[in-house]
């Protein structure tokens, strides 16, 4: 039902209203419609009855008032004594006397009956009233006058018209000699009177029951014209008239009657009126019911509606106000409980919020925090410095001595940047890193004061740390673009960068960017640069200085960019290590140092070739499997291939290294150790390690001819590599020198520029025919 389904509650309550006030005023219409029915049959039927007592006390004293005159004139000495005598001057006296109760009629009777005088009143046209000698005069009465023995009323017709008549005998002593009468007509006239003074219909009728004959109506004329005969009226008092019958007296044995009559309509159509105001009392209620209603319906709804639209508020993130209703107590309840968990909502969105901008474990303001710091001051227009700060070895500290002090160590220097005085603001982007920001100022002072201030010595577990610190600067006025972040970035650029080169701090310098790009650039289309055979391998010769013979090359890979050109190793080598690419990069390079052996093999040279292989390539057998079957396939002997790894990469996970390095010697691998003496390693470790060879770095080469200390090292690290049963290799020999000096120190062998730079094969074959160093060749 549509009802149920209104959904306000103030529209229910109205409906609900509504349908019980259409009740209650249904019934109330209906008894006062039932009360009014009876009222009104109650109020014709006393109409009626007050009209037939008015009536008949009218009629009676009519009566009365003819007998009581007619007996008062046949007592009157002048008349008796005119009586016979002379008839004009009788008729006068008469009159006169006629004239005083203004009778219709007045006559005189001898003893015979003879009707000797009779006076009727007419109607002139012009409606007066004036006396007339009657038709009966001379005739004899036709009543019985013994009727009027006692002077009363009867109805009697004379000269076609019904009158109501008194005689009273005259007497002369106590002799009868005649009767003298007067009387009133039964006519329309009468009727006409009576019926004002009654106030319903008034008919004269002659015959009982159905037999009625009219005599006269005070409307006679008018239901004539109306074609309404006035006997059915008086006939059927069922129908839409009411009506009394009022017995007046006899005629000729008929009775004659009086009917008092009044149509339903005519009394319906004053309550008709009442019923108008009926109707505009319930219009009138019912107007005023709804305009209750409604006002009850919104006293109702009106605070839940508050509520609503205070929840609204609140629901829009305005918690300053507080849900008031002015209600009922439910209400009231209800609207504590709103404000109770507003309350809750807003500590949890302050605790979430203070989460949001706050960093965890230093409760320092965090990355959100500074975002919103940067476009501050960048709307204000403020010149400042953004500095990233991080202290270096943070790793080492939660690996070497947990997290529990790592965490210990960054509240630590959370604490001491909050404490410098240098008018900064700080913010903490999670674990060592910090940014400061700080107005505009000259940079070197400012972080000199900043690193004193920070740099101090800390005790953990006994151990003290002496904690350092990089430090990367942006500048808001030469470094900012666009957007807010961008300083961040720039500024963490320098951070790098001053790491990179171990630096205390440094401030940005676009350059850094365009190598960044080339990075991002390079990052992306390495994968396809393997896929697509776009490196290619240079071979930079080593010279045996035993016998001064090219005997073995380094496989130094190149990147031949459609676009860029050559780009170097350097380049991509570590983005390669970055994005776990090494393996499938060393298996490039792998593959096409075999065939490059094959194909020189099958020429008659017999060249060992070194393959530099990284930390990710011995993590595991896979990438040994590879080139351990690649030696099968192709049948090569133990001599045809060395494993270059870095000093580094085999002490990272020296265990693993070890395991590695001994299942590549024992499948015929020649192993040798690439930059020596870059790390930190003694030698007394890498004495634990199954290689062959030591490749001093060519820092301590380059510059071997000049260099008295690089002489040392080198000398004694031949020395003790030969105690150790190994070989050495001097790279980057760039001069005579320092290649005699070397042979002269037994060292094994030489590489570098001196000799030759890296070469594209064919450019190493044509430089083997013009070199004059020996070439090793097969032995057939
Ligand atoms: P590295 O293994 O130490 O290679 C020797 C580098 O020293 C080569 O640089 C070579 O051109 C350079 N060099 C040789 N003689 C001289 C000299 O007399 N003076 C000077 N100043 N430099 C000399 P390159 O080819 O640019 O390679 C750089 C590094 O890239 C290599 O250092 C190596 O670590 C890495 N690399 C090159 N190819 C590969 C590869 O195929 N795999 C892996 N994992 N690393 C590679
Ligand atoms: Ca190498
Ligand atoms: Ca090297």
């Amino acid at each position: 039902m549509s009802f149920f389904k209104i959904r306000s509650i103030q529209s229910k309550i109205l409906s609900l209203f509504l349908f019980l006030l259409l009740i209650v005023q249904l019934v109330s219409f209906f008894s006062t419609f039932q009360a009014s029915k009876q009222l009104e049959t109650i109020q014709l039927t006393n109409r009626l009855s007050n009209a037939k007592d008015v009536f008949e006390t009218q009629f009676s004293n009519r009566s009365y008032y003819l007998s009581a005159f007619a007996e008062t004139a046949a007592k009157d000495y002048g008349l008796k004594s005119v009586l016979r005598e002379d008839n004009k001057s009788f008729l006068v006296a008469l009159n006169n006397h006629r004239k005083r109760i203004n009778s219709d009629l007045a006559m005189a009777i001898d003893n015979d009956g003879l009707v000797f005088a009779q006076l009727v009143t007419y109607k002139t046209p012009q409606g007066k009233t004036k006396v007339r000698i009657g038709k009966g005069q001379g005739a004899y009465f036709g009543q019985d006058r013994e009727l009027f023995a006692e002077a009363n009323t009867q109805l009697v017709k004379l000269n076609e018209q019904l009158y109501q008549l008194s005689l009273a005998p005259i007497k002369s002593g106590s002799r009868n000699i005649g009767w003298i009468g007067f009387g009133y007509l039964i006519d329309a006239e009468l009727a006409m009177e009576l019926a004002n003074l009654t106030d319903v219909n008034v008919a004269f009728v002659l015959g009982e029951n159905d037999d009625k004959q009219l005599i006269a109506a005070d409307q006679y004329e008018r239901l004539n014209k109306g074609n309404i005969a006035i006997e059915s009226v008086i006939a059927n008092p069922a129908g839409d008239y009411v009506r009394e019958l009022v017995p007046l007296g006899q005629l000729a044995e008929q009775g004659i009657s009086a009917v008092l009559y009044k149509s339903k309509a005519d009394l319906l159509a004053s309550i008709g009126v009442e019923w108008l105001r009926l109707a505009l009392l319930i219009a009138l209620t019912v107007a005023l019911s709804v305009v209750g209603a409604i006002a009850i319906a919104r006293g109702i709804t009106l605070p839940i509606k508050q509520l609503v639209s205070q929840v609204k508020l609140i629901s829009q993130g305005n918690y300053d106000q507080s849900v008031e209703v002015d209600g009922s107590k439910e209400l009231k309840q209800l609207s504590d409980e709103f404000n109770q968990m507003t309350d809750a909502v807003v500590s949890r969105e302050q605790t979430i919020s203070f989460q949001a901008f706050h960093d965890p474990l230093s409760h320092l303001p965090n990355r959100n925090s500074l975002l919103k710091a940067l476009s501050k001051r960048k709307h204000a227009q403020q010149d400042f410095l953004v500095i990233q700060l991080c202290y270096l070895g943070a790793e080492d500290i939660t690996d070497t001595l947990g997290y529990q002090v790592g965490d210990d160590v960054i509240n630590e220097v959370a604490e001491r940047i909050v404490k410098t005085n240098l008018g900064l603001s700080c913010f903490h982007l999670g674990g060592e890193n910090f940014v400061l920001l700080a107005d505009m100022q000259d940079i070197a002072p400012l972080v000199e004061q900043l690193l004193a201030e920070l740099t101090i010595r800390c005790q953990y577990e006994n151990i003290s740390l002496h904690l350092q610190f990089a430090l990367g600067i942006a500048i808001s006025t030469l470094h900012n673009g666009g957007q807010e972040t961008e300083l961040l970035q720039k500024s963490n650029v320098a951070l790098q960068h001053a790491k990179k080169n171990k630096k205390p701090y440094q401030v940005y310098d676009p350059q850094f960017d365009q190598n960044a790009v080339e990075r991002l650039f390079l990052t992306n289309s390495l994968k396809q640069a393997i896929e697509q055979d776009e490196l290619t391998l240079f071979y930079q010769p080593k010279l045996r200085l035993s016998d001064m013979t090219i005997s073995h090359v380094e496989a130094l890979v190149r990147w031949q960019h459609p676009e860029k050109g050559l780009i170097p190793p350097d380049a991509f080598i570590s983005i390669a290590e970055k994005t776990g690419q090494m393996d499938a990069l060393t298996r490039w390079v792998t593959q096409a140092a075999v065939n490059q052996y094959v194909s020189w093999q099958q020429k008659g040279l017999d060249i060992n070739i070194a393959i530099n292989i990284s930390a990710a390539n011995i993590m595991d057998k896979s990438y040994p499997d590879f080139v351990i079957d690649l030696k099968q396939a192709h049948q090569l002997s133990d001599n045809a291939i060395t494993l270059e790894v870095t000093e580094e990469a085999v002490v990272e996970d020296a265990e693993q290294a070890t395991a590695i390095l001994c299942y590549l010697r024992e499948h015929g691998f020649k192993l040798s150790i690439d930059d020596y003496g870059t790390g930190y390693s003694s030698l007394a470790q890498l004495k634990q390690l199954p290689v062959h060879e030591l490749k001093i770095d060519r820092s301590f080469v380059q510059h071997l001819s000049t260099d008295e200390s690089d002489k040392i090292i080198v000398r004694s690290t031949l020395e003790l590599a030969h105690n150790m049963g190994l070989s050495v290799v001097a790279e980057g020999i760039e001069d005579e020198t320092a290649l005699l000096w070397l042979k002269a120190q037994n060292c094994q062998l030489a590489q570098g520029y001196f000799i030759s730079k890296p070469l594209p094969a064919d450019v190493f074959e044509q430089w083997i025919d013009n070199t004059p160093y020996q070439i090793s060749r097969t032995k057939n």
